[in-house]
């Protein structure tokens, strides 16, 4: 049986974008409008949390810092592929964000002098990441979540998993979701909506996302019949700690921490002379991958070779006060006090540059629907996102998507939910998925699709290894079938959600290498080593994905926005 709810805006996610949204759409519309929240994990659990480094903003411009600055900064960093319209949009709006976050009481660090302080981050010729010790999205995600507490018109819906997007005439209508705790089956009507339901890091094994990055807000939208852009583009940050693949954040680069191979040097004065350690992370994770691939890394378990970040010259106090989590994550998950000893680290899977297109402002090209944070490609980041600039662009198009989608849900009428799509759905997942027992075991298909994506489509890609792992991706959505759901019941069925989210991973995953495979240049985080350098000629584009009739993405461009900054070689 279907249940129904309705409200006037739907917001699909809690971290960052969708907390700041939800707020932005309950101050803008005084009142008049109800705003719900459907989070598949608890608010507090979205990956957000875990952000730990900074949030980038140009705070001191009497210090030296500018807006064009920290756009050029974005814009090389993206090699070239970010839109420079939204990127000088974004780098105003960012200082202002963080000012309300502390307006609402966010306990940043501060300077001698009292005002929040900023640290160096990879790519900012600047230091302009705001931070809050090394827990700054804890910190974040608790001012928003209890600002938002705040407001009566607020609902929350946690542990809600949402299943599809309702489109008709390219009109937003609601969504359908599993309530986790009953197992009842649910339509939202909403007059308007946003997405913003995080990254796909889980295609990846070494990763450091939550386990409930899956990819599910992409491949919803996919299916809707909107477009995923720039979906080659996956950044590997250069120190995922070996061998769980926890983050080590920037922070500790930031703060003047070293890279060194098995030889004892400094390798990054090879790669980037100038910024060394502090190269975009593109370039840093091409350069460990290289010291390791020729022979000047340790080997680590399970294939897992790595160098080492050394912290031990900042000292004891130092560390304590600026790293206290990476302290504590060294010694719990690696056995190493990095006061004693370097950290064992090596590139690992960190953020989706590519997601569902929408316009500078947000919007999807579906009516009534925006994207927001790290599920939408604006595109801000381009082929390779800068350290800091992605809690900021949360904040930022969080901001902006609440207000639009306040101000329209204010002009609109609730509208009708098409039921021959939510009866469809319904079956897809109750009758086929959950009763049926089409497709293998769904926990050994994971497995080898994480395998596939990071033997072939890891730091550095070919088309050899992209066309095995195409093969291997597709072989894998044919043993998944309609989904193999073990357990039967309906409360609380955990295993029911993986094969859903294994499920929109597939799809993710295969337009992933396929997007990569068509893009026959090197540029950012996609490196192609059967064609290593940047083709501005042929591929100063963005990749536009739609899903064809048969299931197969289809391929198409819209050109990149210049507004100041003409493509030059980029160096470090
Ligand atoms: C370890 C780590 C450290 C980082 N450090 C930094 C940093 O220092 N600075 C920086 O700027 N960036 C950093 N980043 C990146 C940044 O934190 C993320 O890009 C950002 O937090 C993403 O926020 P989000 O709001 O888009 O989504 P998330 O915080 O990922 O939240 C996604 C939300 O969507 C919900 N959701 C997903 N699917 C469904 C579904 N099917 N149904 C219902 N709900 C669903 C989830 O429940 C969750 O609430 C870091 C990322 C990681 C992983």
């Amino acid at each position: 049986m279907v249940e129904l709810i309705s409200a006037d805006v739907l917001i699909v996610g809690s971290g960052l974008a969708g907390l700041r949204a939800a707020i932005e759409a309950a101050r803008r519309s005084k009142g008049k409008l109800e705003i719900a929240v459907l989070t598949k994990v608890h608010a507090m659990r979205s990956h957000s949390v875990a952000y730990a480094g900074g949030t980038g903003a140009a705070l001191y411009l009497d210090e030296g810092d500018s807006y064009d600055l920290h756009a050029w900064d974005t814009v090389k960093g993206a090699a070239w592929l970010a839109d420079q319209d939204a990127v000088e949009l974004f780098v105003r709006l960012a200082p202002q964000e963080v000012m309300q976050l502390e307006h609402w009481g966010m306990p940043w660090s501060r300077r001698p002098d009292g005002k929040i302080a900023q640290r160096k981050f990879g790519g900012h010729s600047f230091p302009r990441a705001c931070f809050a010790a090394d827990k700054t999205g804890l910190y974040a995600m608790q001012t928003l979540y209890d600002t938002a507490l705040k407001y009566d018109n607020i609902k929350f819906y946690h542990e809600y998993f949402v299943t599809s997007i309702l489109l008709e005439n390219n009109e937003f209508r609601g969504l359908t979701a599993i309530e986790l705790k009953t197992g009842n089956f649910y339509v939202f009507k909403g007059k308007a909506g946003i997405l913003a339901t995080g990254g796909a890091g889980r295609l990846y094994p070494f990763t450091t996302y939550s386990h409930s990055s899956t990819a599910d807000g992409m491949a919803m939208a996919y299916r809707a019949g909107l477009p995923l852009k720039d979906m080659e583009f996956f950044q590997f940050h250069p120190t995922g700690l070996v061998p769980s693949g926890i983050l080590i954040s920037e922070a500790a680069r930031g703060e003047g921490g070293y890279l060194i191979n098995k030889e004892g040097e400094r390798f990054m004065k090879k790669y980037a002379p100038e910024r060394m350690e502090l190269a975009p992370r593109d370039v840093v994770s091409k350069a460990e991958m290289t010291e390791i691939l020729e022979g000047r890394g340790f080997k680590g378990p399970g294939g897992l070779d790595y160098v080492l970040l050394d912290l031990r010259h900042l000292g004891e106090d130092r560390i304590d006060e600026r790293l206290p989590h990476i302290r504590e994550l060294a010694i719990r998950f690696a056995g190493v006090d990095p006061v004693e000893e370097p950290i064992p680290v090596r590139p690992v899977a960190h953020y989706s540059m590519g997601g569902v297109h929408t316009n500078k402002y947000g919007a999807t090209p579906a009516k009534g629907l925006w994207a927001a944070g790290e599920v939408a490609c604006v595109s801000l980041h381009g082929a390779n996102r800068l350290g800091t600039n992605s809690s900021s662009d949360c904040l930022v198009y969080g901001m902006l998507t609440g207000r639009q989608a306040a101000d329209y849900a204010l002009n609109t009428s609730l509208k009708d939910v098409p039921m021959e799509r939510v009866e469809a759905e319904e079956k897809r997942i109750f009758d086929r998925m959950l009763k049926g027992s089409t497709g293998e075991n769904p926990y050994h298909i994971r497995t080898e699709m994480q395998r596939t994506m990071g033997d072939y489509v890891y730091v550095f890609r070919n088309e050899e290894g992209l066309k095995t792992a195409i093969k291997k991706l597709k072989e894998l959505r044919e043993r998944f079938g309609e989904g193999h759901v073990a357990d039967k019941s309906r409360e609380y069925n955990i295993n029911l959600v993986h094969v859903l989210e294994l499920d929109a991973m597939l799809e993710i995953a295969y337009v992933t290498a396929m997007a990569a495979l068509n893009r026959t240049e090197t540029r950012g985080a996609h490196t192609r080593t059967d064609y290593p350098k940047r083709d501005d000629e042929n591929w100063l584009k963005h990749t536009m994905i739609y899903r064809g009739a048969d299931g197969e993405p289809k391929f198409d461009y819209l050109p990149v926005v210049i507004t100041k900054w003409p493509p030059q070689e980029r160096k470090y």
